[in-house]
């Protein structure tokens, strides 16, 4: 088989321009930002390839140094894509100054071929391969399928380029001209072919990823105050109320009530209400250790589950909070925030959690009766 070296060329240009235009038509630009670093990405080098196409059909040499600007630029938001999916901030130097500094000399060294190629080989290979080894190196966030898809498509990208530059340092002359069927024209461009492909699969899961972890954030937390929702913390304080049982470990739930709340809401606003809530779980949220669980349990309830502790450990916990909230929240909302809480820790002849929330509802209800503002163990 005969691959001619045009045909690939301008075959990565139709590639690149189509999946460009589909993804432009596919994606919804309000959600996930990595997606559309890429897509920009893909304009950027299919400008690129148009641009050096002409450059090599004899028009000025303007068109070779946009082409190459164009290319390494693409990289750049490659860059930005990736780094808005690894969930870190990106670095200026190789976003923006790579491809001002490449442009810069490409443009200064035109007339020296070898230097002019090995500089623009050396951009593309240092970002490609940095890249990669930022998506593929352990401990990154995110799932490692599209990391280590994209990942290999650069370093596979990166490695090729890295040959291309080290062969027109030592040996300019056998540098194979752009239009040639040198193995090395028909390898890269195949290379980049199949990069184009897998890098753009990479990123949509990537951001499916991202929506998926989005969803599952939105189904099992409380949208006001970022804890745990019902739902959520009862499936897992089952699990925790399981192991327990099993390993006769001692586990301990709180239910707290902010007191008068209908009133702070009457005098002070709903706004106010909303801030109330969401400091008092912050402050909740705070105190907490590793293992423990806090969510909403409905409007200005919250409950509290302690793995391997016991009631003492509960009343820690509020007086703590009562501490936290004279401290921080009262002089932020500008009134006396106080709070009920009722106590119950499991007992060996339970036989589900429900038993306990009952009981520490039982507990906060004799609180209040007990004239609010404090602690009722079951
Ligand atoms: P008690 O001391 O007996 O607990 O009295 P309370 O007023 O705190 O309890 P009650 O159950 O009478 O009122 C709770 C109020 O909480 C009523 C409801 O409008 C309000 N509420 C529930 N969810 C929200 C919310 O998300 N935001 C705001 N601002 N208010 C809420
Ligand atoms: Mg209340
Ligand atoms: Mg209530």
């Amino acid at each position: 088989m005969k691959l001619d070296a045009l045909t690939l060329f301008f075959s990565m240009f139709i590639n690149v321009t189509l999946v460009f235009c589909a993804l432009v038509v596919g994606v919804r630009w309000k959600t996930g930002s990595g997606i559309r670093f890429w897509v920009v990405a893909l304009l950027l080098q299919a400008v690129g390839w148009a641009a050096l196409m002409a450059a090599y059909q004899g028009y000025p040499r303007e068109f070779a140094t946009l082409g190459t600007a164009a290319m390494v630029c693409g990289f750049s938001f490659v860059h930005l894509a990736a780094k808005a999916y690894l969930q870190q901030p990106f670095s200026r130097a190789w976003v923006v100054g790579i491809p001002l500094v490449t442009t810069l000399l490409h443009w200064l060294l035109f007339s020296n071929f070898a230097a002019r190629i090995a500089i623009v080989n050396a951009a593309l290979s240092l970002q490609m391969l940095w890249l990669s080894w930022l998506l593929m190196r352990p401990g990154a966030v995110g799932g490692w399928r599209w990391r280590w898809m994209a990942g290999l498509a650069l370093a596979a990208s990166g490695v090729m380029v890295a040959g291309r530059f080290i062969l027109v340092l030592a040996a300019p002359e056998s540098y194979p001209r752009f239009e040639s069927a040198h193995w090395i024209n028909i390898v890269g461009l195949i290379i980049s072919n199949a990069c184009l492909m897998v890098g753009t699969l990479a990123f949509l899961l990537a951001h499916r990823d991202e929506a998926e972890r989005e969803l599952q954030r939105l189904a099992t937390t409380d949208g006001l105050t970022g804890v745990l929702n019902r739902r959520c913390w009862m499936e897992q304080g089952l699990s925790h109320f399981q192991l327990a049982q099993r390993h006769g470990r001692s586990l301990v739930a709180v239910m707290l009530d902010i007191d008068f709340f209908k009133r702070i809401n009457d005098t002070h606003g709903h706004q106010t209400g909303d801030r109330a809530l969401v400091l008092f779980a912050h402050a909740l949220q705070q105190l907490l250790r590793q293992p423990d669980l806090v969510g909403r349990y409905g409007g200005e309830e919250f409950c509290v589950l302690l793995p391997m502790s016991d009631a003492t450990a509960a009343q820690t916990v509020d007086q703590r909070l009562r501490a936290a909230i004279q401290r921080d929240v009262n002089p932020s909302l500008g009134f006396e925030l106080t709070f009920c809480a009722g106590v119950a820790s499991v007992r060996e002849g339970d036989t589900s959690l429900d038993q306990v929330i009952a009981r520490a509802d039982q507990a906060l209800y004799a609180a209040k009766q007990g004239g609010r503002n404090r602690l009722q163990i079951a």
